[in-house]
C-alpha cells in the first residue's frame, strides 16, 4: 500500500506505484472483447514491467515505432508479432526491424515512405502494407491526424500502390485521436477509409482501428469502452471488406493508464501552490500541457491519508523552468504541508513514458502496489473519479462533451 511505503521509507524521490494485475485486466478484457488482433502500442508506457505482463497476460502482438521500442519487445517479449507503424522511420530502422527481428508490417502515409520501406527491405515480397489514413476525429482529447495520414483525395492512388507491391496483406489504419471519448468516431473514420477502398477499386486484408481508447480523468469519465467496440462491429459491418479480412486494434493508454500512479513529496507550499519532486519534465506532461486534473490524495508524513477539509491547489515540478508547473485544480486537504506525500491517479499511460532528465530531475523508484486504482474502465474501482469542482468539471465538459444527461449526472464523492 502507498501508505506502508510512506510510513516506512519516506521516500525522497518519486516513486511509481505500479499494479501489473490492472494491465493483466485490461489486456484480458480487450482480448475477449476485441473481435481482432490487439495490438499494444508500446509507447504509451514501455516499462519491461508492462510488456512481460502483457505477454503473460497473452498479448502476442505489439506496435512500435522505434529500433528501441522493437528490441524491447524483442527483449522482454520474445517471438512476439511487431507491426512498425511509425509514418516515417530511417532506412536504418527498417532493415534492422525487417532483416534482424523479423518485422514484416509497416505502415506509411506517402509514395515516397512506401518507395523507402520496398528499397530498405530489398524488394521483399512478403510485407504487410498499412496505409495510414488521415482521418477527421471528433471528441478526441489530443488530435493526431494533422501530423499523420494520407489525404482521402490521395489515399486511392496510394491504396492501389500498396496492393501492387506486395503479395501478403495490405490494409487501411488510422487514429482517432487519443483518449476518444467518442465511441462514433471509429465507425466514422471507418466509413472513411471504406470509401477511400471503393474509389481506389481494391479490397483490405487489414482493418486497423488504431488507439484511442480512453480511460477515466476528473471532468472525462467516458463511456462504456464496450460502446467502442459495438461502433467498431457497425463500421466493420458497413465495410467494403472480403471475408477474410483482418480486424487490428492497437490500443495504448486503455491498457496501461490504470496501472500506475504516482507518489510525490511536498518540498514546498507557498499559498495554494505546492512545490513537488515531480512536474512536466517527470510523469506529468500531461497534467502540465494538456492541464488535466489527475485525481489525488494526500499522505501525512507520519503515514496516515487525509481526506477533510478539501481546497484547491497548483503544483509546480522541481525544475527551474516556469513551464513546470500544473495548474489542476487539485483538491486536497487544507492542512497539507512540506513533508507530505500526494499520490497522483490515473498515471500508467504517458506518465514515466515521458520523464526527462532535465535539471538533474526525474529519477523514479518503482514499486509494486495492491491496492485498487482510483477509477477503473474495468470494474476494479469506480467508474467515476473523485471529481473536481465545478468551474473545472463545466470547463472540461465543454470540451469532450457527450450525449447530453450523462455528463451532469455524475456524482460528486467529495
Ligand atoms: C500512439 C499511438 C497509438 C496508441 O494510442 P492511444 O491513444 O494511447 O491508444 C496507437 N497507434 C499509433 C500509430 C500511435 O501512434
Amino acid at each position: 500500500m502507498p501508505l506502508d511505503l510512506v510510513r516506512e521509507r519516506s521516500p525522497e524521490r518519486p516513486v511509481a506505484l505500479v499494479r501489473p494485475d490492472a494491465v493483466s485486466v485490461a489486456a484480458r478484457w480487450f482480448q475477449s472483447e476485441f473481435k481482432g488482433d490487439v495490438f499494444y502500442a508500446v509507447k504509451a508506457n514501455p516499462s519491461p514491467w508492462v510488456i512481460r505482463e502483457l505477454a503473460q497476460a497473452g498479448v502476442r502482438s505489439f506496435d512500435v515505432a522505434s529500433l528501441n521500442e522493437i528490441e524491447l519487445v524483442a527483449q522482454e517479449a520474445p517471438g512476439s508479432r511487431m507491426a512498425f507503424m511509425h509514418p516515417v522511420k530511417s532506412r536504418k530502422a527498417i532493415s534492422a526491424a525487417y532483416f534482424d527481428h523479423g518485422v514484416k508490417t509497416f505502415s506509411f502515409d506517402t509514395h515516397e515512405e512506401l518507395a523507402k520501406i520496398l528499397d530498405a527491405t530489398g524488394n521483399a515480397k512478403d510485407l504487410n502494407l498499412i496505409v495510414r489514413m488521415g482521418v477527421q476525429a471528433e471528441g478526441a482529447a489530443y488530435s493526431l491526424s494533422g501530423k499523420f495520414g494520407v489525404e482521402p483525395h490521395n489515399a486511392p492512388a496510394l491504396l492501389l500502390a500498396a496492393r501492387r507491391a506486395t503479395q501478403d496483406l495490405m490494409g487501411v489504419s488510422f487514429h482517432v485521436g487519443s483518449q476518444c471519448m467518442r465511441p462514433t468516431a471509429y465507425q466514422a473514420a471507418m466509413a472513411q477509409a471504406s470509401r477511400a477502398l471503393v474509389r481506389a477499386g481494391v479490397l483490405a486484408d487489414v482493418v486497423d482501428v488504431g488507439g484511442g481508447f480512453p480511460s477515466i480523468y476528473p471532468g472525462m469519465v467516458p463511456p462504456d469502452l464496450s460502446e467502442y467496440l459495438a461502433a467498431i462491429d457497425r463500421g466493420f459491418a458497413e465495410m467494403m471488406v472480403h471475408e477474410t479480412t483482418e480486424l487490428w486494434c492497437e490500443p495504448g493508454r486503455a491498457l496501461v493508464a490504470e496501472a500506475s500512479s504516482l507518489l510525490v513529496k511536498v518540498e514546498l507550499k507557498k499559498g495554494d501552490a505546492l512545490y513537488l519532486n515531480d512536474g512536466s519534465y517527470g510523469s506529468l506532461f500531461d497534467a502540465a500541457h494538456m492541464k488535466w486534473p489527475f485525481p489525488v490524495k494526500a499522505y501525512r508524513k507520519t503515514g496516515e491519508m487525509v481526506e477533510e477539509g478539501l481546497k484547491p491547489f497548483r503544483f509546480y515540478g522541481p525544475t527551474c523552468d516556469s513551464v513546470d508547473h500544473m495548474p489542476g485544480p487539485f483538491y486536497l486537504p487544507e492542512s497539507v504541508d512540506e513533508g507530505d506525500y500526494i499520490e497522483i491517479g490515473m498515471l500508467g499511460a504517458y506518465g514515466v513514458a515521458m520523464s526527462t532528465r532535465f535539471n538533474g530531475f526525474g529519477e523514479t523508484d518503482t514499486v509494486e502496489v495492491q491496492d485498487a486504482p482510483m477509477a477503473s474502465m474495468y470494474g476494479l474501482a469506480k467508474r467515476s473519479i473523485p471529481a473536481v469542482r465545478q468551474e473545472n468539471e463545466e470547463r472540461k465538459i465543454v470540451r469532450f462533451s457527450r450525449p447530453k444527461g450523462a455528463a451532469g449526472k455524475r456524482k460528486r464523492r467529495r
